[in-house]
């Protein structure tokens, strides 16, 4: 007798998928092999649904009834509440006769059901709801474009088509062709479609292979620390040009120090013990496949603090930070083969790990291609987030630690009293970009690394080695590399990098306030179109300049952190050239996720806004 909750026939409210809204569906039968229900729509639609997609009627009811006692003046209240999606529905007082759901329900903190959606039928009466909620609910953060709107019965299908997404404000002809029943069915399709991948991808291994697939992801292991090791070592060169390409290699065994790799240990552990401080706020994260939360503590600023301190302390009773420029090559190698033993720790404890905890993108069951992306989406040691911690604060602050000591290497070795103004402006520029990442530490939350990748050796390696070594190349090369430049020439890479820095943080500080708050009277100004997911999409604003406004900015600024390194040879410029790629390649990925996500929504998008990252260029 198989362990199902729903017998068939029975109605209940099923999620609708990718969403956040729950519909009434009637239960048709179950698969006790991939335990997923197969569900009817009120409209036909039929679909399979996880036991967590679906709850029972009643819980549904108790909320109907409280909110339809709503005074008007609450029931505005309680709708720019529900505005925003992950917000918890407080103060909802519940009965002691309220079925297991309800606990069930408190402990997810499962507050989106507050969101309401109009389902539009062709066939039936355009105005009939099919959740439990007031209309007063109805509308969510999205339907910022049309809330001007009066809800004139007549204006009922526009309103569901609105909630899809389908038309621009002011084309009254596309309108009416939106309209029409054709197009509605079109669009029912195409939701249906994408929620049917969503569903498919929740529940079965990963099928669309990144990076080139198992060849693609095997030839990166192998590729990416070779890269390291080649940049290092040309970067030592006197002459560090194309042309000498390949550099001569040293002894293998010049490569490992234990005192190196003792360091790297001491250094890791000792920002660990930073981030497990209990000081800084405790945020939750976005919620997970099965409407849990994960709780993160912001201490990432305090912990770069904190570190100032301990440098500041060690230069003070005269400790050689030059060391880490005299190693290096060691450093590198140290933390390559911590990331390594990481990732191999990583792999074989989420072959443990629950399936609804493994990542959506790192399930394929081929071992390579899943060692690579990351198996298991949040591994957790206790409270401690391995992901987390790792994306900010080892090789993040590693990075201005690691230039700072490039800076007094400069010093040294070219007897200087002052670091010259390449080096200055190297060294401040990226401090304020780790400086701001760490004071936005919040907003990590919400980046694809976080919700979508695995931890595996991509993002253990890309964390810990690629961004501490690879990233700090111009110090580097400044060291052996003296440049000078003019005071003008300083400025207007100054101006550059502001221009840059201003970019990427407002627009990032718009689309992070916006996915917090939609409703947020500072964002008044702001147009955005609904999805049908609940979720709005900005189109004005830096969101409606380019697709990516913050790559434009991010790129601009590394442009900036090149540029004082001269013009003398290339290899400082593999940053700037190497971001272009990688942010090339994440646009890609995520218009590719965000296709999947939003549908026709998101091609209406692009097609308001279409340019991906270069204004008038790409
Ligand atoms: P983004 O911050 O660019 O977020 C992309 C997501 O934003 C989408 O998946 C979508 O998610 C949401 N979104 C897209 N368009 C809109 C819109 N019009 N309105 C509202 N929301 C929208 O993701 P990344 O994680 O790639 O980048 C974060 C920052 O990190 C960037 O500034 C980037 O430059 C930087 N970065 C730096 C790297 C480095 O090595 N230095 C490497 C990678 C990134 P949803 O709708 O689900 O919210």
């Amino acid at each position: 007798m198989p362990n199902r909750r729903f017998a068939d026939g029975e109605v209940v409210m099923g999620r609708w998928p990718g969403s956040v809204l729950y519909y009434e569906v009637q239960v048709t039968s179950y698969d006790d092999v991939s335990h997923l229900y197969t569900v009817k729509y009120k409209d036909g639609t039929e679909l399979a649904l996880k036991e967590s997609d679906i709850r029972s009627q009643s819980s549904f009811r108790q909320r109907k009834s409280q909110s339809s006692s709503s005074s008007p003046s609450r029931r505005s209240s309680s709708r720019s509440r529900s505005r925003s999606p992950g917000r918890p529905a407080k103060g909802r007082r519940r009965s002691s006769s309220q079925s297991r759901e309800h606990k069930d329900d408190k402990k997810k903190t499962i507050s989106e059901t507050n969101l309401v959606l109009l389902v539009f039928k062709p066939s039936e009466n355009n105005t009939r709801r099919y959740n439990g909620e007031p209309e007063s609910t109805e509308r969510n953060d999205t339907s910022s474009i049309i809330s001007e709107q009066k809800l004139k019965p007549d204006l009922e299908i526009a309103r569901v088509l609105e909630q899809y997404s389908l038309r621009p404000r002011k084309e009254e002809k596309k309108r009416e062709e939106i309209y029409s029943e054709k197009k509605i069915f079109e669009t029912k399709k195409v939701i249906e479609k994408a929620s049917l991948k969503s569903i498919e991808k929740a529940s079965s291994k990963t099928k669309e292979l990144e990076f080139g697939g198992r060849i693609g992801t095997f030839t990166l292991i192998f590729f990416l620390p070779a890269t390291v090791l080649y940049l290092l070592l040309m970067c030592k060169q006197d002459d560090p040009s194309l042309m000498n390409f390949p550099p001569p290699l040293p002894a293998l065994e010049s490569l490992w120090e234990a005192r190196v790799f003792g360091v790297f240990l001491l250094w890791f552990f000792l920002q660990a013990l930073f981030y497990l401080l209990p000081i800084g706020k405790v945020v939750e994260g976005l919620p997970l496949s099965n409407g849990r939360k994960l709780q993160y503590r912001i201490n990432g600023f305090y912990a770069f603090v904190m570190t100032a301190a301990v440098i500041g302390t060690l230069l003070y009773f005269q400790f050689e930070l030059h060391y880490l420029y005299d190693h290096f090559l060691q450093f590198a190698v140290a933390a390559a083969a911590f990331s390594m033993v990481l990732s191999i720790y990583l792999y074989i404890r989420s072959l443990k790990a629950p399936k609804e905890e493994l990542a959506p993108g790192g399930n394929s069951g081929y071992f390579v291609y899943d060692f690579f992306t990351g198996h298991e989406l949040n591994p957790r040691i206790g409270s401690f987030d391995l992901k987390y911690f790792c994306e900010l604060r080892p090789g993040l602050i590693g990075w201005v630690v690691i230039n700072l000591a490039m800076l007094l290497a400069e010093m040294k070795i070219h007897n200087q009293s002052m670091p010259s103004l390449s080096m200055i402006l190297v060294n401040s520029f990226q401090l304020l970009y780790v400086v701001d990442a760490l004071w936005n530490e919040e907003a990590v939350l919400t980046t694809m690394d976080i919700t979508h990748d695995g931890f595996g050796f991509m993002l253990a390696f890309g964390d810990l080695v690629w961004v501490p070594f690879v990233y700090s190349l111009q110090a580097f090369y400044l060291v052996g590399h003296p440049t000078a430049i003019s005071w003008p020439v300083a400025a207007a890479i100054t101006i550059l990098n502001c221009v840059g820095y201003y970019i990427f943080r407002s627009a990032n500080s718009q689309k992070n306030s916006f996915r917090r708050n939609p409703a947020d009277p500072k964002l008044a100004y702001l147009k955005s179109i609904p999805t049908a997911t609940g979720k709005g999409l900005l189109v004005t604003g830096w969101w409606g300049f380019v697709r990516h406004p913050n790559y434009l900015g991010d790129i601009i600024m590394a442009l900036a952190w090149s540029l004082p390194c001269g013009f003398n040879h290339i290899l400082p410029y593999f940053y700037v050239i190497y971001f272009i790629c990688l942010l090339v390649h994440r646009e890609a990925r995520d218009e590719h996720h965000c296709k999947q996500k939003y549908g026709l929504a998101w091609e209406r998008y692009c097609q308001r806004v279409p340019y991906r990252i270069f204004p008038y260029i790409y």
